[in-house]
């Protein structure tokens, strides 16, 4: 009965028998099955903690998992799936497994960034454990790190992982480093490790890999392409890309172990998502390719308009050939993004008089929406830290964070002109 109700109107498994798809705008508006029973052009808000039974078989059938409907939002929610299978068929979209096939990744969708990473770690690893990641991180995986999973028993190990002798030095001496965490491009000075390389050092002893690809998205890179077991998303910034809700994902290689111990621990952490979240989730994403190509073109000239200005000291930006890590970009991204960081020779005093002068630009912490933020770590997201310490992580007193929008060009590079020559 249940399932005569159920019209897949767009199901993935009946419109790919027609035609592969060429890019990812198309599989992010009609990847997903789009499961309704009216017909609704868009997967509807699912506002229901549970889901009822026609019987104490069909209950039973459920709990055995012979009948796949839904049976508590905890544990999933058809307006999460939706979100889901976008972001797997993104991540996964052009990329094949090792047999040639195309390669199918699970998703699961949490309630922020911070609650997929949780999830992640806690089901990966376990007290005695360590975790290899590169010092150049976000600020609630760093603290996630030495906070809570110490209280567990899991250690951490930061190192520079731009260079592949320290990863194989560690790896090699550290029989009990058991995952490699990466993120890149990484905060603030646009950092990036290269996945292949890490990924060919980490497979040869049998280690996890997982990535944060929360700044470049799957438009500009893949890490399943790669060979990682996880991709891990903040779902809050570019996927969803207007700043309408916070949100993360956790995708992995190994379906048997996400259906099992990752959704387990998912459901028992308690971490998921909620259906209106999701909903403006999918929505957003509908637009990514069109929004990265616009954000990255804007970031590309904004770059080169603050590398020729006298009030700037330096910029970091992986898309110009003076970032050290320009290489690597051009090696795994599609473009490289629009992030970037840049030091006013004028310190804190100049930062914090720019940031006041900007007219257009929204004073704002986060990334990846639509209008450009720009942030003055120093006096904001890096306030409480002792000086010495945070210039230790690259914020030096003059550095200005900035999230290039799609608004028209001339007018960010306007009110960055005018705010500079107040700064
Ligand atoms: C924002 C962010 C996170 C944390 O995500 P939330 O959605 O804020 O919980 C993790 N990693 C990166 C790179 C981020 O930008």
């Amino acid at each position: 009965m249940q399932g005569a109700l159920r019209k897949n109107i767009f199901n993935p498994k009946i419109m790919n028998k027609k035609f592969p798809f060429s890019g990812i705008s198309s599989v992010a508006m009609h990847a997903s099955g789009h499961e309704n029973a009216e017909y609704s052009h868009l997967t509807p808000i699912y506002a229901s903690s549970t889901f009822t039974f026609d019987s104490a078989q069909q209950g039973s059938d459920r709990f055995a998992g012979a009948d796949k409907t839904r049976i508590y939002s905890r544990w999933g929610n058809p307006t999460f799936t939706t979100a889901e299978e976008t972001i797997a068929a993104l991540e996964t979209f052009g990329v094949n497994d090792a047999n040639g096939n195309p390669l199918e990744v699970k998703a699961l969708l949490h309630a922020s960034g911070q609650a997929a990473m949780t999830t992640l770690f806690l089901s990966t690893l376990k007290s005695g454990d360590t975790v290899l990641s590169h010092f150049s991180l976000y600020g609630g995986t760093h603290e996630l790190f030495l906070k809570v999973l110490a209280d567990t028993g899991v250690k951490t190990t930061i190192i520079d992982m731009r260079d592949l002798n320290l990863v194989e030095d560690a790896l090699k001496k550290d029989p009990s480093i058991k995952m490699v965490h990466i993120e890149t491009p990484a905060n603030p000075t646009i950092q990036c490790v290269d996945i292949e390389e890490v990924t060919l050092l980490a497979k040869q002893y049998n280690i996890l890999v997982s990535v944060d690809n929360t700044f470049a998205t799957p438009y500009l890179q893949q890490p399943f392409r790669y060979g990682v077991d996880f991709v891990f998303h903040s779902t809050t910034k570019f996927l969803n890309g207007h700043g309408t809700s916070i949100g993360g994902v956790l995708l992995g290689r190994d379906l048997e172990f996400m259906r099992t111990k990752v959704w387990k621990w998912h459901a028992l952490l308690g971490g998921n998502s909620n259906p209106f979240d999701a909903f403006l989730l999918t929505q957003g994403m509908k637009t990514l390719e069109l929004r990265m190509d616009r954000h990255c073109d804007n970031a590309m000239k904004v770059a080169e308009y603050l590398s020729q200005h006298p009030a700037i000291g330096h910029v970091n930006y992986n898309g110009l050939a003076s970032h050290p890590d320009h290489l690597v970009t051009t090696k795994q991204m599609r473009h490289p993004g629009a992030l970037m960081s840049y030091e006013l020779k004028g310190g804190l005093d100049a930062g914090r008089r720019f940031i006041d002068a900007l007219q257009m630009c929204v004073r704002a912490v986060s990334l990846g929406t639509v209008d450009t933020l720009v942030s003055h770590p120093a006096t904001m997201s890096h306030f409480g830290l002792k000086r010495e310490e945070r210039i230790q992580f690259g914020i030096t007193d003059g550095l200005i964070r900035m999230s290039v929008g799609i608004e028209n060009i001339a007018d960010i590079l306007t009110d960055l002109e005018q705010a500079l020559g107040k700064a």
